[in-house]
């Protein structure tokens, strides 16, 4: 299954988003105060978020996606970036992570759970795969507000038609439908932040 076209996602992401990866590595950290141990990239594509955040941590980094080409785009930035030590890749559904209880620190994941099919069964599963004391941090946005804005006008100017695509895919009311996701996996430790876009941040 590789639905998700990489070519044309690394275009945006590689080139109009490139700002925002950095920012969103930051508030990570200072968010969930987790710089060492093992870290999961759930829905990487390219992997510009995991890749910016194992820049400023020691953290291992695994960039996880259900697409191949995806992780094609992945393997080869981690390469680039000389990160090979720290940083590999893994393909998987988020529905049913090939990963053992408890084995990572942190989850991180950004514009990926608009895609998933099943919210409690995708909460559950990285519930499931963080180690007591670990951290998640899952959802969607550009960094800032300012960040957001500069990018929507451009993409507006480009007369792209992603905003029309995410409205098909959230429905009305997303940020309900995540937090009654959360309880029907029984989890009951998180805070939800609109720091530029909307977020889960859950505790084990
Ligand atoms: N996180 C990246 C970023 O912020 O630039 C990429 C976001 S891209 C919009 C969404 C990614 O989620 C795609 O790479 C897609 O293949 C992945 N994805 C969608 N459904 C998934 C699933 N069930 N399991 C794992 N990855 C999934």
């Amino acid at each position: 299954m590789d639905k998700f076209d990489a070519n044309a996602y690394d275009e945006s992401a590689g080139k109009l988003f490139a700002p925002i990866y950095p920012v969103i590595a930051e508030q990570i950290v200072n968010t969930t105060g987790k710089t060492k141990g093992k870290c999961l990239d759930i829905g990487t594509g390219p992997g510009y978020l995991g890749i910016a955040f194992a820049k400023i941590t020691e953290m291992d980094v695994c960039l996880f996606d259900i697409s191949e080409n995806a992780l094609n785009f992945a393997a080869k930035k981690i390469a680039e970036e000389g990160l090979e030590n720290r940083m590999q890749t893994l393909q998987g559904d988020v529905h049913n992570i090939p990963l053992n209880d408890a084995a990572v620190d942190l989850v991180i994941s950004r514009g990926s759970f608009i895609f998933w099919k099943d919210k409690p069964k995708a909460f559950a599963e990285i519930y499931r795969i963080l180690a007591p004391g670990g951290c998640a941090y899952v959802g969607g946005g550009f960094g800032t507000d300012e960040l957001r804005a500069e990018i929507e006008q451009k993409r507006k100017e480009n007369n792209d038609s992603w905003e029309e695509r995410k409205k098909e895919l959230t429905g009305e009311n997303f940020g309900e439908k995540i937090i009654e996701a959360l309880m029907a996996a029984g989890i009951l430790d998180f805070k939800i932040s609109i720091q530029g876009g909307f977020w889960v941040i859950m505790r084990k």
